[in-house]
């Protein structure tokens, strides 16, 4: 508690907690109880920083629904993904005709049904990462990675996706910067949620940039930009959360992806964003500490 009122302090940026994962518990008359806390920077007239007021919401009866919620959605998940797979495998069989072959019609029935399997299960393991990750269970296999490394392999492993929508898909990242501690597989799953979503979101044959740069505290930077529509102001923040899409948009998706990088980033201890205008596109970033040298 002392630390983040102690950063606000510094830096006179606002702590506002993201998950229950980020109470803090105190024994009060005896009883555990958990407080999330929000840390304001007070300002004086002069607009310089002149304290902070810390606030504790008691969330402890919140965090034992949110926790039985998790269980319930995790358990589902799991249940359905068995059957699910199954589902998806005989359809793949159907579709490439292993076992005999199909009209015209059931072609297209067969696989209009096996993308819509590919994508129930996307979402059924979007949830299960979730439950997860909620659950404090992260279990990072962190190792020292270069970020030009990082970048190079998410745009290698995009590259399909984006050419076949026709966009350019391109990556810098200066060689000189620091390496950083991550589990590889996570963050290329938080690359891959922002190259996904500024595929769907670019006009034709526009450009998608990943790029790598030194931020403050000698933390790296990395970026995905698009050229898409921008996100409007009011909504920026919310995307992060929860199956939230921006109301009106009619691409396809179960507002997951988001909240899972999200997830993803602060169990790495770093932060997540976006930057945008509309009309102008999108710059979704990670930021990320150095790893320890020496
Ligand atoms: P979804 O599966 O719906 O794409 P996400 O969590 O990945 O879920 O994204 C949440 C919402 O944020 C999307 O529904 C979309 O409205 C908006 N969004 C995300 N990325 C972009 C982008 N690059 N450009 C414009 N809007 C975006």
């Amino acid at each position: 508690m002392r630390a983040i009122a102690g950063k606000t302090l510094q830096t006179g940026e606002n702590f506002l907690p993201h998950s229950f994962n980020e109470a803090v518990w105190y024994r009060v008359h005896g009883e555990e109880k958990f407080f999330l806390p929000r840390v304001l920077a007070m300002r004086n007239k002069e607009e310089a920083l002149s304290g902070v007021a810390v606030v504790l919401y008691d969330v402890t009866r919140f965090r034992l629904l949110d926790a039985a919620k998790t269980n319930l959605v995790a358990t589902v998940s799991h249940e359905l993904k068995t059957p699910l797979t199954s589902v998806r495998m005989a359809l793949h069989i159907l579709c490439e005709k292993i076992v005999g072959s199909l009209t015209p019609k059931q072609e297209e029935l067969a696989q209009a049904a096996r993308n819509d399997a590919e994508r129930l299960l996307r979402i059924l393991n979007d949830l299960l990462d979730l439950a997860r990750l909620d659950e404090g269970n992260a279990d990072l296999r962190r190792e020292p990675a270069a970020p030009a490394d990082l970048l190079q392999a998410a745009a290698q492993d995009m590259a399909e996706a984006a050419s076949l929508k026709g966009l350019k898909l391109t990556w810098s990242a200066d060689p000189q910067l620091p390496q950083v501690s991550v589990d590889r597989q996570r963050i290329s799953h938080v690359f891959s949620n922002f190259i996904t979503n500024a595929i769907k979101h670019s006009p034709a044959g526009g450009e998608i940039r990943l790029s790598a740069a030194l931020a403050e505290n000698h933390d790296v930077q990395f970026s995905v930009s698009d050229q898409g529509p921008g996100i409007p102001e009011e909504y920026q923040t919310r995307i992060f959360d929860r199956f939230f899409r921006v109301p009106g948009q009619t691409k396809t998706g179960a507002g997951l992806g988001l909240s899972v990088a999200r997830e993803i980033t602060v169990a790495h201890g770093g932060r997540i964003g976006v930057k945008s205008a509309l009309g102008k596109g999108s710059t979704f970033f990670v930021i990320l500490q150095a790893a320890e040298s020496g």
